[in-house]
């Protein structure tokens, strides 16, 4: 055993030093059973998943249909099972009305498929998206604009808006040549900027708190998985948008971050396309992930 890692909510990580000893326990349920019963008699053994955002799903996908799975299983040429589960990030009851595509999360029980769809992208009903991995992203409250937590847990009295930093909901503003950034106290730019100071530092931080954030695949025995991006985000493309649908807090989160730290390869902004479902078994061009 390399290492043991304890969570807060009870569950741990038992890390092997080779793969041969993982694979052992694995196939073995004798010794799998035994093992978790030894830890405690009450305690299950989960398997590792591989969870993918999907940026661009038409909202016309229904993830809690079990036939959707296994059309997506087939369209994409996978076995039935890869997909153990998928959803949508945000609950499909907080959408607008207009809204036409969302972030759907699907997860998979081995990583190589994982690492295909990436490289290679997926077709959902023909339209060929680009999934990336979920990673940890910095917290900044949609509420006070400072980084650590989310508008739920705000203890600020009032609303700062993140355009101008004057004292209403960004959603309210209607500034539109100033900005202010409450993280680093300037009108340089504004508090959602991917080049504010405080947000690179606040991704730096969370990638060495999770090394796996700098990694675009999940490393396997392939070599092309071990392929790494630089932390620092690329400069900012797009404004988000100032005014939201409805009144409730909006919360800066994985909309936002999913355009950051994508090296040389950034399919962020990508627009999907329609393709004709791969054949089984056609391996579609390499687009060129070239690891730094
Ligand atoms: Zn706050
Ligand atoms: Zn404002
Ligand atoms: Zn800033």
């Amino acid at each position: 055993m390399r290492a043991v890692t304890q969570f807060k909510q009870g569950s741990m990580i038992i890390e092997m030093t080779t793969k041969e000893a993982a694979t052992f326990i694995h196939s073995n349920p004798g010794t799998k059973d035994e093992l978790v019963r030894n830890l405690d008699p009450d305690a299950t053994f989960k398997e590792r998943s591989y969870p993918l955002i999907v940026p661009f799903t038409p909202v016309s996908y229904n993830p809690t249909d079990v036939e959707s799975t296994r059309q997506l299983e087939s369209e994409n040429g996978w076995n039935n099972g890869t997909i153990l589960s998928t959803r949508w990030v945000k609950p499909a009851e907080k959408r607008s009305s207009s809204q036409k595509v969302a972030h759907l999360m699907i997860t998979f029980t081995e990583p190589q498929t994982a690492n295909l769809a990436i490289r290679d992208g997926i077709t959902i009903d023909h339209l060929l998206l680009w999934p990336k991995k979920n990673r940890h992203e910095p917290l900044r409250c949609a509420k006070c604009q400072h980084f650590g937590h989310i508008a739920r847990e705000c203890i600020a009295h009032g609303d700062t808006c993140a355009n101008c930093g004057n004292n209403h909901r960004t959603s309210d503003c209607l500034t539109k040549d100033k900005f202010f950034c409450t993280a680093c106290n300037t009108d340089d730019h504004a508090s959602w900027s991917c080049d504010c100071p405080s947000f690179i530092q606040k991704c730096e931080d969370t990638d060495k708190r999770y090394p796996d954030n700098t990694l675009p695949y999940f490393p396997t025995d392939e070599e092309w998985t071990h392929a790494t991006t630089p932390s620092k985000p690329p400069p900012y493309k797009k404004m988000p948008p100032t005014t939201f649908p409805n009144n409730e807090l909006h919360q800066q989160r994985l909309d936002d971050y999913s355009t950051r730290n994508e090296g040389n390869r950034d399919n962020s902004d990508r627009a999907p396309t329609r393709r004709a479902a791969p054949t089984r078994g056609t391996r579609l061009p390499s687009r060129g992930f070239a690891p730094s």
